[in-house]
């Protein structure tokens, strides 16, 4: 007995778990409904399960039926303690980071895209196509490449040239807009529509790939013995990663591992915070950004066409009593920095919103000494780096003498 739908958040009419991008009624977001979870004993304490199959593991609560899914050994990401972080920023809170730049494409576009292109298996499609601000352009790619697939990827043409090296390697056909996302996504709609393409779009426009990111919650269930953090914090475009981890950890609750659920943070910048917006000014509705202008690009989403799935997104966030903020192009980048400097993770630069929001967060006084936080790095800094910008190098002829020279220009002192 098939126990799983697709739920429309808005009119709540359901359907079966059929090639569905968009509710057919109202035009709302889906999202795929499990009835009775079933799951075999221990499935969340089984690590040996998870270092062999990654987020598959957990395919039981995946609407992927396929016996054998195409993987790349995606998922399985490690949780890292970053005390100094945390020290440094002083931030008397214990500071976690779930590390996903360590996934096949350094994004954890990988998790939803894992799902949608073996649904695109499932469903006989040949041709996938999304939108993208680079990282799902590459995770499309490479799944597309890995499962036998043609991909079509959607970019706006500012995208950092080592997210599309990777798509380009992959054989993904690229086609640039003179545009933003929202602009990307009517191209990936008419595209579907004429030719029949699968839309695996990594907004809400595909519902199965939400699910992937749940995944990310029963990875932490696992790492954290099942203590809950008191907040987890989002870098948000749309918001289905910090959806699906919501329902991660809803399923977990469902199941009785867990008592209670953690609160959200949708991290968003300054110059593209639709949904930091809505939650400032109380409203109801997220509303499209007008002039996108941030350094943050992915999660630059202005929304435009598909502003219910940032009044999804806002909703949770409300649910779980959690918090949207925004944070400047400034405070991002010196978080990215600091997240190198101080413990070695190099994120890109639309990660540092995470750091930044919490900075902001125990500034305002949200946050109370001692809570638990963790902050998503979502993409790798060698997709969008940072860190590049200062003096150059200088270069110094290989003789023993440049050394002692280089030492003192450095002000490096002697140890010992
Ligand atoms: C896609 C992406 C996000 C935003 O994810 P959404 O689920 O679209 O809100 C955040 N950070 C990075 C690096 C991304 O690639
Ligand atoms: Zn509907």
């Amino acid at each position: 007995m098939e126990t799983q739908a697709l739920v429309c958040v808005d009119c709540s009419r359901t359907y079966e778990l059929v090639e569905h991008s968009r509710c057919p009624h109202c035009g709302g977001p889906l999202s795929v409904e499990m009835g009775e979870l079933r799951v075999p004993q221990d499935l969340f304490r089984d690590y040996d399960a998870l270092t062999r199959h990654g987020m598959w593991a957990y395919q039981p609560l995946l609407p992927v039926r396929l016996p054998e899914p195409s993987t790349l050994g995606e998922g399985n990401t490690p949780l890292i303690r970053v005390p100094r972080l945390a020290s440094e920023l002083g931030l008397p809170v214990e500071l976690w980071v779930k590390d996903e730049t360590r996934q096949p494409t350094g994004a954890f576009k990988d998790r939803p895209l894992s799902v949608a292109i073996n649904k695109a298996v499932e469903f006989g499609k040949k041709v996938v196509v999304t939108s993208s601000s680079g990282n799902a352009a590459g995770a499309t790619a490479v799944f597309a490449a890995r499962a036998g697939l043609d991909a079509v990827v959607v970019v706006p043409a500012k995208t950092p040239a080592p997210k599309l090296a990777m798509a380009r390697a992959a054989g993904a056909r690229i086609l640039k807009v003179n545009g933003d996302v929202s602009d990307c996504v009517r191209f990936v709609v008419a595209g579907a529509e004429r030719y029949g393409w699968y839309d695996v779009t990594t907004t809400f426009a595909n519902p199965y790939s939400v699910e992937g990111n749940k995944t990310i919650a029963y990875e932490m269930a696992l790492q954290m013995d099942f203590q809950v953090p008191d907040w987890i914090v989002v870098p948000v475009g749309a918001g289905p990663l910090l959806v699906g981890i919501y329902k991660g950890f809803k399923d977990l609750q469902r199941l009785g591992l867990i008592q209670r659920l953690p609160r959200m943070v949708a991290a968003q910048a300054e110059g593209c915070a639709p949904i930091a917006e809505a939650f400032r000014a109380g409203k109801e509705r997220v509303l499209a950004w007008e002039g996108v202008n941030t350094v943050a690009g992915a999660i630059a989403d202005p929304l435009t066409g598909y502003e219910q799935d940032g009044t999804y997104t806002l909703n949770i966030v409300r649910e779980s009593g959690g918090v949207a903020l925004a944070v400047d192009d400034g405070a991002i980048r010196e978080a990215a920095g600091q997240m190198s400097r101080l413990e070695g993770i190099y994120v890109e630069v639309s990660t540092g919103s995470a750091l930044a929001a919490v900075a902001k967060m125990w500034g305002d006084g949200i946050i109370e000494a001692g809570q638990s936080c963790v902050l998503i790095a979502t993409g790798h800094g060698l997709k969008h780096p940072h860190g590049d910008t200062g003096e150059p190098e200088a270069v110094v002829d290989p003789d023993p003498a440049s050394l002692d020279a280089w030492v003192e220009a450095q002000g490096l002192a002697r140890e010992g």
